[in-house]
């Protein structure tokens, strides 16, 4: 793994800007609402691969997205959704082999850049491929999803004016970027364990962030929340409360609430009536 400098000087940025590793989502992505996204206004989408879409260092997407990752691309249409690794298409892959390869079986551009996220230069490759589009998609139309802070989240709000150190006005391509930037949206849980104290740590830096140093956006996240994320999918237990897998299951699961106790007859039965 090559060392990724633009990542390492992140902590030094966000005693600045503390918010730049705060996510606006952070959610499964089967629970991503693409059509509502859509219809907010946002047309273009930049993913991570590894942990992401994919297993790490392996080019297929994993089965349990096949759905949501169709949807997405179905949603923002092929062009629209990039992927942006830092393994996949960067340097270190020789001849862009992998990037032609998760590009072929996730059926999504690939970005070659020379540059690793968070870096400026990868914001600058990004910002060339959606403005060479057809129809070209500024950074306020965008979401970028990531399972990494440091990297993906980080990148989404450095491509975002108001965290920058130097005001838009005096930047030509932040004007074309829009008043705004890209949602970012981070990507909870793993398909395969690494960097797992790096993650915990990142885990716990945008909780301390959020509690203590920003105050107020929660509002404004819940309502990201609230638009962009799916419910939660309702699962239906079998009342069936009969039959030998019942009696088993209530009576070695030491947690099952207690039946209540039947109602004891009366001492004198009543006498049906006939009807
Ligand atoms: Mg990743």
């Amino acid at each position: 793994m090559p060392l990724n400098i633009p990542g390492l000087l992140v902590p030094f940025q966000l005693l600045l800007r503390p918010r730049l590793v705060l996510p606006a989502i952070s959610k499964d992505i089967r629970r991503l609402d693409f059509q509502a996204l859509r219809d907010a206004g946002y047309r273009g989408a930049v993913f991570d691969k590894d942990n992401c879409l994919t297993i790490p260092h392996e080019d297929r997407l994993v089965p349990e997205l096949q759905e949501a990752w169709k949807e997405c691309r179905s949603t923002f249409g092929h062009d629209n959704v990039l992927i942006v690794s830092n393994s996949a298409g960067t340097r270190q892959d020789a001849g862009a082999i992998q990037a032609e390869s998760v590009s072929y079986h996730l059926s999504a551009p690939v970005l070659r850049h020379n540059n690793l996220k968070p870096g400026y230069p990868c914001i600058s490759s990004i910002r060339t491929y959606f403005s060479s589009l057809p129809r070209p998609v500024k950074n306020s139309e965008l979401i970028v999803v990531g399972d990494r802070v440091f990297t993906d989240i980080v990148m989404a709000n450095r491509m975002n004016p108001k965290y920058r150190l130097f005001p838009p006005q005096a930047r030509a391509d932040v004007k074309d970027a829009g008043p705004e930037g890209p949602l970012a949206i981070w990507t909870t849980g793993v398909w395969k364990k690494e960097s797992m104290f790096m993650r915990w740590f990142e885990k716990q830096l945008v909780a301390t962030i959020q509690k203590w140093i920003v105050k107020g956006p929660e509002a404004e996240r819940e309502g990201w929340m609230e638009r962009f994320v799916k419910p939660e999918p309702v699962v239906k237990i079998a009342q069936e409360k009969t039959g030998l897998h019942y009696w088993v299951t209530r009576r070695l699961n030491p947690f099952a609430k207690a039946e209540p106790a039947p109602r004891k007859r009366g001492r004198w039965r009543r006498i049906g009536v006939a009807s």
